[in-house]
This record gives structure tokens, sequence and C-alpha cells, in this order.
């Protein structure tokens, strides 16, 4: 059995004033992990409006190294140290504005991991690949560039999110079937890895997800839960969609 997870990614957006509002409107939904993504500088504030909470903490990204000469780069252990537990990883914006590459990624996975923090590893296609037909390869390339690169005991505590690149921050999401399509094939191959971490791995959904498309995405049997972009800034859509993530209930 899975515990549904849903993660607020609020990008590069915020200020002290808006981290303490909106963080003193969360609350923890129970059967639903929640855990919210603010930018690196306002993440040793929101660990302390936290304190006490159920609603974990992560960071929206990591350096690919531990520690030296990498100017305006935080390590995965500096996040662990200020309160984090998950880091998101290989984000679509990443991928496309910022040139990381896979090898990018399994490094940074690996940091996290070394860091007792539990990676997010994002995968997706653009409109274009899915058009040609390139969904599945796309997804499962990027998904299977971390598999090949650790053992399924050091991946215990990965997490994936399947993000098409069309669907974030568009207002245009994956319908639930084309959603679990991919899911499904994403849970497979792991299973090719290891069943055990295939029946444990969380696979959230994340594009352009709303209080009204939660519910049907989340029932879905290999979705796990959200990454939630622009929804995550709204306190109430974001319970909204965490309680959806429960089957609705509050
Ligand atoms: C995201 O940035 O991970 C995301 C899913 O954004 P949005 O919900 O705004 O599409």
């Amino acid at each position: 059995m899975r515990t549904p997870l849903v993660i607020g990614n609020w990008k590069l957006h915020g200020s002290t004033a808006e981290v303490e509002a909106l963080i003193s409107a969360l609350g923890a939904k129970s059967g639903v992990e929640t855990a919210v993504c603010p930018p690196y500088v306002y993440l040793s504030q929101a660990r302390g409006l936290l304190a006490g909470s159920a609603v974990g903490l992560g960071a929206q990204n990591c350096a690919a190294e531990k520690s030296g000469a990498f100017t305006g780069e935080v390590a995965a252990a500096m996040l662990a140290d200020v309160g984090c537990e998950y880091v998101l990883i290989g984000h679509s914006e990443r991928r496309t504005l910022f040139a990381e590459t896979d090898a990018h990624t399994v490094a940074k996975v690996g940091q996290a991991l070394d860091a007792g923090l539990q990676p997010v590893l994002c995968v997706g296609e653009t409109l274009e690949e899915r058009e040609q037909g390139h969904t599945l390869d796309v997804v499962l390339g990027q998904q299977n560039a971390v598999l090949d690169a650790f053992t399924a005991e050091q991946l215990g505590p990965l997490v994936l999110a399947y993000e098409p690149v069309w669907a974030i921050g568009t207002g245009r999401t994956a319908s639930a079937e084309q959603a679990q399509e991919v899911h499904a094939a994403m849970r497979a191959k792991v299973s090719e890895y290891s069943q055990h971490l295939a029946d444990g791995v969380r696979i959230l959904y994340g594009g352009s997800v709303k209080p009204g498309n939660a519910q049907e995405l989340f029932a879905q049997p290999d979705i796990d839960g959200g990454l939630i972009g622009g929804a995550a800034l709204v306190a109430d859509d974001f319970m909204a969609i965490c309680q959806a993530a429960n089957g609705g209930s509050a």
C-alpha cells in the first residue's frame, strides 16, 4: 500500500511575507503525505513555520557535486541540514532552461541519496515528442538513466514524477487515461529492475493539476499523488488537491 504524496513546487515565487501567509494556511491531511518546495532562500524560514506540522519540506533542485568551487550551487547535504526531506530533480524547466541532462540527474540523485533525502525524479515528454509517438521512449529513457546507475536497495527512497512538458503551467492536463498509461509503463519498467521497488515507488503526476481534475487523476491505480505548480501557491487549492489524494475524504 503506497501512501499518496502531494508536493507543491513554488518555483521562483515568494517573499518572507508570502511564505508566512501560505504556510500558515496549510495543514496536514490524514492519509496523505504532503510537502512544499519553496525557493532555497526561504527553506529555513519555512522549516521554522512548519515546526510541529506534518507538512514536509523539499527543495527544487540540488548540486550535482558534494562541495567545492561551484559558485551559486547548493548541496544536497546542505538541504538535509536545514531540514529538507525531498528534493526535485530533473524538472523539465531545469532540463530545458538550464540544459540539465540525464548525466546531471543521475549525479544529483546520487547526492540526494547520500544526503538521506528522497529524490523526486521528474520525467516527461514534449508535445512534439508525444505527437511523434515517442512518449514512452523519452519518459522511460529519462527514468532508466537513473535506474541503471543505482541498485534497487539504494533507490528505496526514490519518488518518480511524470510531468508531460506540454501540461506544465499551460492549463492543459493529460487525461486520466493518458497519465495512467504512462504511469503503468513507468512502474512496469521499474519492475524489470525490482518488483519490490516497483510495488513501493510513488509515481506522482504533474501538469496543471487543479482541485477540479485532481480526484480523477489520483483515482488511477498507478498515480500515487501529484507534483503541483501553480495551484500550490493558493492554499485552498493545494489543500483541496491534498484532500483529493485521500479519495476526497478530509
Ligand atoms: C510543475 O512545475 O511541476 C507543475 C506541475 O506546474 P503546474 O502545476 O503549474 O503545471
